[in-house]
Order: C-alpha cells, then structure tokens, then sequence
C-alpha cells in the first residue's frame, strides 16, 4: 500500500483544514491549563470524526483505518491533546463495541458515541497492573442479573468527561487472564465515583483520572462478549489502539518538523538563514526520513487491518517506531530553534513534551518489543 486513494487525500485535506482553523488555536491554551478541550467535541462530531469506526447504520461514518489514521495524524498535528481525545474515544471505546457488543449495545450506545452526545474511555490499567494488564484486581461479582464491581483504575484517558467505559474486572475463579470479563459501564452508575485528573508532563489537556468501583451495579446485559474473554477482547481492542497511537506520534513529529523548516529558514545568524547550514540540512533530511518511515509503518498496519489480516505485529512495529521516532523528531526539532526552542513561546517545546507519551500508553515500547521480538521466535 504505497499511496492515499483520492478520498483518503480528501479527508487529509478536510481535517487538516479543520485542525488549523479550530483545534491549532486552542493547544497552547489548553496546554497551559491542564484542560480538555471540551468545546471542540460537538465540532469534532459534526465533522464525523466521533464515529469514524462505527457503522453508518449507528450514526457513524464507518471508515477505513486508513483514513481513521490520517485523521488522528491530522489532529495530531496542531494539538496531540484533541488527537488522542478523538482516538482513545474511537479505538478503545467504539471498536470493542462495534467487534464484541450485542446488537443491543450497539443501538443503545453507539448513536450517542457518534454524535458526541456521550464521550467513551477505557479502563484496564490499575495501580498493580500496568504492563502486566492480566494482574488485574478489580472484581465483579454475580449477583443474579447483575454484577457488582469493586477495584480501582488509574491513568483514564477522557474520564473526566466521558459517559460510558469499557471496564476490565475479575469475573470468574480462572486463572490469570482467563478470569477477566469486559463489561460497560455508565458514568451516573452509584457506586462509581471519578478522581481527579493528574497533572502530566504533556497531553496536558487530555484528563487522566482514577476510577473507582465501589459496589457498582451494572446489569449482567452489560457484558461485553462472553464472560472470560475480556483479556482478548483488550488485546484486539489495543491492536488497532496502537496503529491510532502510532499515527499520533506521526502527527506530533510532523506538526514539530514544520515549525522546524520555518524557523530554520528565517533565523539568521552568520549572516545567512540556519536552513543554509548544512548542519541544519542533515538534521531535517534526518527528521523528514524518519517521519515518512513511520507514516509507511502506520498505513502498513492499518492496511493489514482494512484487509482483515493480523495487524498485531505491524501495530506494534508502528507504535514502537514511531513514538521513538516522534521524541527524537521533537528533540531535533527543539535543537533547531536553540534557545527559543526550550521556551514555551514556541511549539516545538510542547510537541517534545507530547512526543513522551507516545512511547508509554498502550503498552510502553519495552512491550511492543516484547510482542514483536516472541513473534519471530515461535
Ligand atoms: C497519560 C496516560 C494515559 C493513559 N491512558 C490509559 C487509558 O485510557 N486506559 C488504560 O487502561 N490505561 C491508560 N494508561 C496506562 C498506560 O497504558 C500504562 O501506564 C502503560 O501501559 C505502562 O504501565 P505502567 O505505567 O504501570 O508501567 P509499568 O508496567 O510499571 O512499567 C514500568 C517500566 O518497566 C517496563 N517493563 C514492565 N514490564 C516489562 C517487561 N516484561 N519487559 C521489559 N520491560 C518491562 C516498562 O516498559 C516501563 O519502562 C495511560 C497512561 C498515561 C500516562
């Protein structure tokens, strides 16, 4: 897959139009704050972006992952707060429930996912289960139709704001990961109670609060798959989670590389333009390379899974190049701007900040090393 269909090219243009005119604004601000740009979500769901992976027949727009990355690139790239905001609400939200939900979980959530009516989040990780997700504490009890969860999440990406979360607990006595079940659970459910958001080194818009479970009740319908499968049902939903993440990263390097080119062309010294340095020439050859590497990393996977073949490895392979890739992008680009660069007065400082992430959520790249490096060696 060597190049975006004039459609996919469309969408670039449209979103890219739309990023510079309404989300670019805001990022510096939002930033600063520690606040999720919550006035950009009725715009994001005007434009379809809420429903990219949700069938038209609920609401969606139901589009290639393709064009679900070149989307999340695109937000990325004026503000990597509004694009995880929009990928984390699609890949770990919409997906498990569009692939693993009931034809009743579908009417009943995903319209209101689409339009941007409710937001969506997903809780896996707790205090003792990070990279080891299958440690998992949080239970949930059968209590005849129902289940009573009780446990904690932590590092909650869109809690603070979202209605409805995907939430991993332990359902039965099986061991290890056999136990876990996925289940839905709605933000006004008793018993369910937010924390605060923590104050993070980037992403600082995007909220990332605890969870707290204490004898929530949620309907048994609610489910999601068969009881025991929830630990598969996490691994499918990160697969496509991590190409959304991988696309970021691209998104932040471009958004850095750019600011980059403008000031190396317009900052003097020795009497000539940076861009003149050849210097600064290997440096942008380096950032520009690398960049398009990952972006072909990115499609590869998300291809793999338009066509309905395992993208788990080429997920990972993306998500792991690319966040490195996003962090030395950033840096370099910060290199470029010297003294201006490390101040806030310049983008390039916040890119560098939102750059870390990338290599950290959805499964650090320690993980995604470990997940490609077994794969050749079964
Ligand atoms: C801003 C933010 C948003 C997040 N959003 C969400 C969300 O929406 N939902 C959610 O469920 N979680 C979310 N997370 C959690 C995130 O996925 C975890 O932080 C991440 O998976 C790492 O887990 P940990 O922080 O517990 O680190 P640990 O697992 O404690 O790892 C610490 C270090 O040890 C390394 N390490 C651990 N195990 C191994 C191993 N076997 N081999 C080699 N190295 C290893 C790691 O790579 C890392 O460098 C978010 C986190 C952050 C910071």
């Amino acid at each position: 897959m060597f190049g975006l269909t004039d459609e996919q090219e469309l969408i670039r243009s449209s979103v890219r139009e739309f990023s510079e005119a309404e989300v670019a604004p805001l990022a510096a601000e939002i930033d600063r704050d520690h606040r999720p740009p919550l006035e950009t979500i009725p715009k994001l769901a005007e434009l379809g972006l809420l429903g990219i992976l949700i069938p038209e027949q609920y609401g969606g727009t139901e589009m290639d992952s393709v064009s679900y990355c070149v989307v999340i690139e695109e937000l990325s790239r004026c503000c990597a707060t509004t694009g995880v905001m929009v990928e984390a609400h699609s890949s770990l939200c919409t997906w498990p429930i569009v692939h693993f939900g009931t034809e009743e979980h579908k009417q009943r959530y995903l319209p209101d996912l689409a339009s941007g009516v409710k937001m969506g989040a997903f809780g896996l990780t707790e205090p003792g289960a990070g990279s080891d997700a299958g440690a998992l504490a949080t239970t949930a009890r059968r209590d005849g139709d129902e289940f009573v969860l009780n446990g904690q999440k932590v590092f909650i990406t869109g809690g603070g704001y979202s209605e409805v979360f995907i939430v991993f607990a332990r359902s039965t006595e099986a061991p290890g990961t056999k136990g876990i079940s996925a289940f839905i659970v709605d933000r006004d459910t008793p018993g369910f109670t937010i924390g605060e958001g923590e104050r993070k080194l980037g992403i600082r818009g995007s909220s990332t609060p605890p969870l707290m479970f204490s004898d929530v009740r949620i309907p048994a319908t609610n489910l999601l798959g068969r009881e025991g499968q929830g630990f598969e049902i996490a691994m499918a939903t990160l697969d496509g989670g991590r190409t959304g993440i991988a696309a970021q990263a691209v998104g932040i390097a471009q958004g850095a590389f750019e600011a980059a080119i403008d000031y190396a062309q317009q900052r003097v010294q020795f009497g000539k333009p940076l861009a003149a340095l050849q210097a600064i020439q290997w440096m942008i050859a380096d950032m520009a390379t690398s960049i398009d590497a990952g972006r072909l990393l990115v499609y590869q996977a998300a291809d793999l899974e338009d066509r309905g073949i395992p993208h788990g490895i080429a997920a990972a392979q993306a998500k792991l190049f690319c966040g490195e890739m996003a962090s030395a992008v950033a840096g370099k680009a910060i290199q470029i701007h010297g003294g201006n660069g490390y101040t806030e007065a310049y983008p390039v400082e916040r890119a560098y900040r939102d750059a870390k992430i990338t290599e950290i959520y959805e499964g650090t790249s320690e993980i995604q090393r470990l997940v490609i490096g077994r794969s050749f060696l079964r």
